[in-house]
């Protein structure tokens, strides 16, 4: 089997001499129901013309079994055409017609064409993901971006389904129980970008329209859909009225009317990510159906995508990167515009920018701080690169350095820039200067420096005010000191806050100052009193690490809670959790910290994330021997807040979702096991489903639940997403042969679909459960190469991520790590990135603890 990677060089050589001009795509997914059917027929025929005749190339394919191949009425031998992954031509015409005629696999790892049979009711449900290279996995493909095409899908499909595809569908036609659905030609577009949606789906209809200055009139049809199973949880009113909010808005953002005819929205099981922006039929994770109750926060983050997919229909889709290098130059937009939206457009969610700070934020610092950190234009040599490139920095960083854009060039100049740049290259490829040409047309400015300082570096810095005062508490002198390998122009807003009458910390007085080079003073600042709380970056308009001096952090400790601007608290909450993963605070202050001040939080979003952050400062930052106390204290808290809640509430929720995950004693677990049998009440909380599972969770991890009682629940909640949970609770108890089990499933074999992989993975790792994970170090180290080899880069990603033995936070461990990168510098450099990752988390935790115990 050769390689399936692609390199940037093969691609740049293609897409040279070749310009495409057609793929008809013929599947044929009868078979799906047949469990025993494990592929489905394939046809491609690809139009290309090559600048150089007699030249060769190749197309992608990733099949069991590939039939035959057809070169301009010439037959090939297919055996030898085909490689694993190639398949090879050569003696090209100037204009050519290929026809590969494959059988390729039904997918298990949400790659390729994904077959999920629903527990519930026994339908089989299809779909596609592509992202970055995975069209091969369904049709013979040039697999890059840059050689966009007309795609015309035709779907043989079981006659009880419904199919979907990019384009609308003509013709449907049945014949021995099976219907044939015809598909319009697509626009040009991206292999990665094509779909396939094909099952007994629920599907609720809608539509859209728009007249424009000239009285044309746009109208789109929208339809959203999911498992049939689903369907009375499914909330289409509300997914379909943010997507007509965010049409409005893009349209009045972009002139540029929405390109892909109709607008589909199919929620999917089994999807390893978020959402994909395929046109005109996007793919989301169906756990953005809610059967239980969630917080608002969820479905914040559910408009949040919803509009991050549709900003992605002109970034990425209309107008393209060239290769995965500038894979920034639409994720980073999308993901600006997801938050940006959600404001502009008008939505509910109004507090989109303390969730950006808060979260999306927290994912870039970390992702900056790892030593694998890279500049937002990256390099990307090939495709694993490329799939590992899905990260931190190129989504919420990149997208925080725009958001600083918008503030340094201005809104009107952005979006005309924005408008200029889909105009301009329509249906075609980009890189940096093309964004940068229109930009600086539009705003006058240099964008060079700007780019070299934001986008061409890596790496955070850190900014910390240094004050000093006279006798009377007059400031004498503000300074801000920036550190970091690179210091940046950032314009900042500093806040100056002190106690009102009520004892809340208000911010006093704003100012606004250009922070260059090491150190930089703030003349305006001289002669003021010295307010309680300095806050640099205030509203959050750059991206850097806030510190703080001696008296502001004072401050904090006894009135972090007290600040009334959530934007402001959230900025400080990220501050003091930036503080404790740099060692720079003790783990413990920073649990004290959030069990005093959380329970007055008001913001959902922040709320979970401190819940998360907490335990995570016990579990892997805080010293081993005050671990214990510190999760009995996590505990207490969160039974104390849960207590305190409104009833019913958002908070009443996350709290009693916290108290499952930190519950370890007798009175808390007596209160988990009252509120499954219904033999405890707490007024206002609903424990339903979701929780009942997180209730279960605690019970399984503590050695408390009965496998009666486990199988007992999932005969209640036989679905998708109760298979998953079961999962979870069986590899979460604590004993040798639980353990054993999840790894084997994982490891010894690769039946299990992705989200089974995962449901182990999440069980098997519990922190808590160190010791009994601990002789799987070895193993764990041993087998990297061979999973990295064998498995999909998607299962191998989850192995190597979520196996890493970062439980055991000791010396011997890192040292295991250290050991098996010195050993292997050869291994492939996607896998190494991983581990380093890995390895420097592990690091980091270290730092913290020694930090914890002195
Ligand atoms: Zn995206």
């Amino acid at each position: 089997m050769p390689g399936k990677n692609l390199s940037r060089e093969e691609a740049q050589q293609r897409a040279g001499i070749l310009a495409v001009d057609g793929y008809e795509v013929r599947l044929d997914v009868t078979s799906a129901p047949d469990p025993a059917a494990a592929a489905f027929r394939s046809t491609t025929t690809v139009t290309f013309r090559c600048s150089r005749p007699g030249a060769s190339t190749f197309l992608d394919l990733l099949a069991p079994a590939v039939r035959s191949v057809t070169l301009n009425g010439r037959a090939l031998d297919a055996a030898t055409a085909y490689d694993g992954a190639r398949v090879h031509v050569d003696g090209l015409a100037a204009e050519n017609v290929l026809t590969v005629e494959a059988d390729c696999a039904y997918s298990r790892t949400g790659e390729g064409l994904h077959r999920f049979v629903d527990p519930a009711d026994g339908e089989t449900y299809l779909y596609t993901h592509y992202e970055p290279a995975d069209a091969r996995r369904v049709f013979a493909t040039f697999e890059q971006p840059d050689l966009k095409a007309p795609f015309t899908f035709t779907v043989t499909a079981p006659a009880a389904w419904d199919v979907w595809s990019n384009a609308v569908h003509g013709n449907v036609t049945t014949e021995d129980g099976a219907r044939t659905w015809e598909f319009a030609p697509t626009r040009p577009i991206s292999t990665y970008l094509t779909a396939v949606v094909a099952g007994p789906y629920h599907v609720e209809r809608d539509h859209y329209s728009r007249e424009f200055a000239d009285g044309t009139v746009l109208d789109i049809p929208l339809s959203a859909m999911c498992r049939k199973s689903l369907a009375p949880h499914f909330d289409a009113d509300e997914i379909l009225g943010v997507t007509k909010l965010g049409l409005d808005f893009f349209h009045e953002r972009f002139d540029y009317p929405y390109p892909f005819g109709k607008y589909d929205q199919a929620f999917v099981p089994e999807y390893n990510i978020g959402a994909m922006e395929n046109p005109g039929c996007v793919t989301f994770k169906e756990d953005f159906v809610f059967r239980s109750k969630v917080t608002d926060a969820a479905y914040e983050n559910r408009a949040n995508v919803i509009l991050h997919e549709m900003a992605h229909m002109w970034f990425g889709d209309l107008v393209t990167p060239r290769w995965w290098d500038d894979l920034w130059l639409k994720e980073s937009f999308a993901d600006f515009m997801g938050s940006y939206a959600l404001i502009g457009a008008n939505t509910r969610y109004s507090s989109a920018w303390v969730t950006f700070a808060n979260q999306r934020k927290a994912w870039a610092y970390r992702q900056d701080q790892l030593p694998t950190t890279h500049p937002i234009t990256a390099d990307i040599r090939d495709l694993e690169d490329a799939k590992l490139n899905f990260d931190g920095i190129t989504y919420a960083k990149g997208a925080a350095v725009l958001k600083q854009l918008v503030a340094y060039a201005g809104s009107d100049a952005f979006f005309e820039g924005s408008r200029r740049y889909f105009q301009r290259h329509a249906f075609g490829n980009t890189e940096l200067a093309d964004l940068l040409g229109v930009l600086e047309e539009t705003s006058g400015r240099d964008l060079k420096s700007w780019a070299a300082a934001w986008l061409q570096t890596a790496g955070v810095n850190a900014l910390t005010p240094q004050v000093t005062t006279d006798a009377e508490g007059r400031i004498t002198e503000l300074a801000v000191l920036q550190d970091g390998e690179v210091f940046r122009p950032h314009r900042i807003a500093i806040g100056l806050y002190d106690r009102d009458a009520d004892g809340a910390l208000v911010r006093a007085e704003r100012l606004e100052v250009d922070v260059t080079g090491a150190r930089t003073v703030v003349p305006e600042a001289a002669g003021r009193t010295r307010p309680a709380l300095v806050l640099l970056n205030d509203e959050d308009l750059t991206y850097c690490k806030v510190r703080f001096d001696e008296e502001s952090l004072e401050a904090l400790r006894t009135g972090l809670g007290d600040i009334g601007d959530d934007l402001a608290r959230a900025l400080a909450w990220s501050a003091v959790w930036n503080l404790t993963r740099d060692a720079l605070m003790p783990a413990r202050d920073y649990v004290a910290l959030v069990l005093r001040f959380a329970g007055q939080e008001g913001n959902i979003g922040v709320l979970q994330s401190l819940h998360a952050q907490a335990k995570t400062a016990v579990d892997l930052y805080a010293d081993p021997a005050w671990r214990g106390e510190g999760a009995r204290l996590l505990a207490d808290g969160a039974l104390r807040e849960l207590r305190a809640a409104v009833p019913g509430s958002d908070h009443q929720l996350a709290w009693a979702r916290f108290l499952a995950q930190t519950a370890g004693g007798a009175e808390h677990l007596g209160l988990v096991r009252g509120l499954l049998t219904g033999s405890a009440r707490i007024d206002g909380l609903d424990v339903d489903q979701e929780l009942r599972w997180a209730l279960w969770l605690a019970l399984a991890a503590a050695g408390q639940a009965s496998d009666e009682e486990l199988a007992a629940e999932l005969a209640a909640d036989n679905t998708a997403g109760g298979k998953r949970q079961y999962t979870v609770c069986l590899a979460a108890r604590p004993t040798p042969e639980a353990k054993a089990a999840a790894w084997s499933a994982v490891v010894d074999s690769d039946e299990l679909p992705n989200a089974l992989v995962e449901a182990n993975i999440a069980g098997f790792a519990l922190p808590s459960h160190r010791d009994l994970t601990a002789l799987y170090a070895a193993p764990y180290f041993k087998l990297l190469e061979r999973i990295w080899s064998e498995r999909t880069i998607e299962i191998a990603m989850r192995f190597v991520g979520g196996f890493f033995p970062i439980a055991q936070t000791d010396e011997p461990t890192l040292a295991e790590a250290d050991a098996w990168l010195d050993g292997h510098p050869q291994a492939a450099p996607a896998l190494r990135r991983l581990v380093l990752e890995r390895r420097d988390d592990l690091a980091r935790a270290l730092r913290a603890q020694a930090c914890d115990r002195s």
